[in-house]
């Protein structure tokens, strides 16, 4: 693009939101400079005021193009290979924090939320850009700065729904000070190209804290399924995406003070696993980074149960890759601080679900990207050229697309009417014995 032309919001309209390449991660309205740009109810941005065609917002969207190998350079100052599954990784860990409240109410080990508490405690960091659900209408997630120690533990746990927090950049401009950013892996991306844009925003954020992510789903996917189990979202007095132990799973608090576990009999995975077919987003789905590859530190699950050994008894641990010097550097200070409990991990233990999951993650977006193009249809460019998939990895992504069958609004409400009744149990049980007859399982 001419460097000189002026760009406005519409480049973003048309280029990126109108060829379905919008990730709604929120970064296009977290750095416009005049605030112009608000959030549909599907949270895809709308135009909200008068663009001063500045470009920041195309300049620095992931949806369309995000350069991966030259990020890698610049960050790691190494190549970029689309096919590693764990993207540049220093080390990997399993951890979690020393305090037994935060630990046990993260999703996964709390190790988030527990790095987050101390940076703020050591004042390395003013405050965090972080994911809580809505005071207001406590099903909504939103993206909000959090500033205090209890705003930190009050936005802890994963929100599976699209929610572009990164709009939340515009409240760095008018503060002093550093902050750190939580993210998935689109969102970092638009956070790197942050850097070339505004480098005085950019200079704001301490640390970039990536998720893991296989997927995202649209708003509605959480709704429908409180709906589905006959819940109105006017009983809602609170939503959590994994409440009920590790690993969880959707939980309701109605205002009446009891509680629902929508699907008792089915572990959260999955639950995920139909909900991801049911509402991923479209973007989601051509995205070829599962680990959050290029963040300071990277967050997932830690399958205790593919571990035979000492690995194995640690339940409720947060898994790390740790990937830049600023990220190793917080995690052991945290550590030696005694604020949190680090473990190695050598990289070629690394959790086989999580390769799994990468693996499936990038093999089917690489068909997906193959087949889009090949039909001229619009797709990210990451500047790489894209491997070519093994033939299995085609049968799976043929597979998933017949759930598409089952996105209109009535075959989805009565997908999940089965699953969650005691039918949907049932299913999931000769799914689960169908994994371990033919191959496709490891652990629970
Ligand atoms: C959409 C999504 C998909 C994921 N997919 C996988 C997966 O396939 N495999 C896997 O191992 N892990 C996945 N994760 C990561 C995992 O769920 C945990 O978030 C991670 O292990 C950190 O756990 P924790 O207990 O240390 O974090 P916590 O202490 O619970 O803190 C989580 C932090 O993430 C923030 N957050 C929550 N939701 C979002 C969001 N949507 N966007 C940005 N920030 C958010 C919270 O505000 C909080 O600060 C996913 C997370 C999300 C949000």
């Amino acid at each position: 693009m001419n460097a000189r032309a002026k760009i406005s919001f519409s480049n973003l309209q048309q280029e990126v939101i109108d060829r379905g390449l919008c990730a709604r991660c929120g970064v296009c309205a977290g750095v416009c400079p005049v605030g112009v740009i608000r959030f549909d109810e599907e949270r895809f941005p709308v135009l909200d005021g008068r663009c001063t065609e500045c470009g920041f917002c195309v300049r620095c969207c992931p949806g369309g193009d995000v350069d991966l190998p030259a990020l890698s350079q610049q960050l790691f100052a190494s190549s970029y290979d689309p096919a590693d599954l764990q993207g540049y990784t220093e080390n990997l860990f399993v951890a979690h924090p020393v305090d037994q409240g935060v630990r046990f109410a993260g999703a996964s080990g709390g190790l988030v939320t527990g790095l987050l508490l101390y940076l703020l405690e050591k004042g390395e960091i003013e405050g965090a850009i972080v994911v809580r659900m809505d005071p207001e209408r406590p099903y909504l997630s939103q993206g909000t700065l959090a500033t205090t120690a209890k705003e930190i533990r009050d936005a802890a746990q994963s929100k599976y729904c699209l929610t572009p927090s990164m709009e939340v950049l515009r409240e760095l401009r008018t503060r002093e000070g550093k902050y750190a950013v939580v993210a998935l892996p689109c969102q970092i991306h638009g956070l790197r190209k942050l850097a070339a844009v505004d480098p005085k925003l950019a200079g704001k954020i301490a640390c970039v804290f990536g998720l893991y992510c296989h997927c995202n789903l649209n708003p509605n996917g959480h709704l429908e399924a409180i709906q589905a189990c006959r819940i109105s979202l006017d009983e809602v007095a609170r939503f959590d995406f994994r409440a009920h132990g590790w690993p969880g799973g959707f939980f309701v608090t109605k205002k009446n003070g009891t509680g629902v576990y929508l699907h008792p009999s089915i572990i959260i995975k999955d639950v995920m696993n139909v909900m991801f077919r049911l509402f991923g987003g479209w973007r989601c789905y051509l995205c070829i980074d599962a680990l959050a590859e290029f963040a300071d530190l990277s967050f997932g699950d830690h399958w205790a149960i593919d571990y035979p050994d000492n690995l194995g008894k640690m339940e409720r641990c947060t898994l790390v890759s740790q990937r830049t010097a600023r990220g190793l550097q917080f995690l052991e200070r945290a550590a030696a601080d005694g604020a949190i409990v680090i473990h190695p991990l050598p990289r070629e233990r690394a959790s086989k679900r999580i390769l799994t999951m990468a693996r499936g993650k990038k093999e089917r977006s690489f068909v997906r990207l193959l087949r889009l193009a090949g039909k001229g249809k619009p797709v990210p460019d990451y500047r790489c050229a894209i491997p070519r998939p093994p033939a299995s990895a085609y049968r799976k992504e043929w597979l998933f697309r017949q759930f598409f069958l089952l996105r209109g609004q009535r075959a989805r409400r009565l997908v999940l009417k089965i699953l969650f009744s005691p039918f949907g149990a049932f299913l999931d049980k000769v799914n689960t014995w169908r994994k371990r007859v033919f191959g496709d399982y490891h652990g629970n």
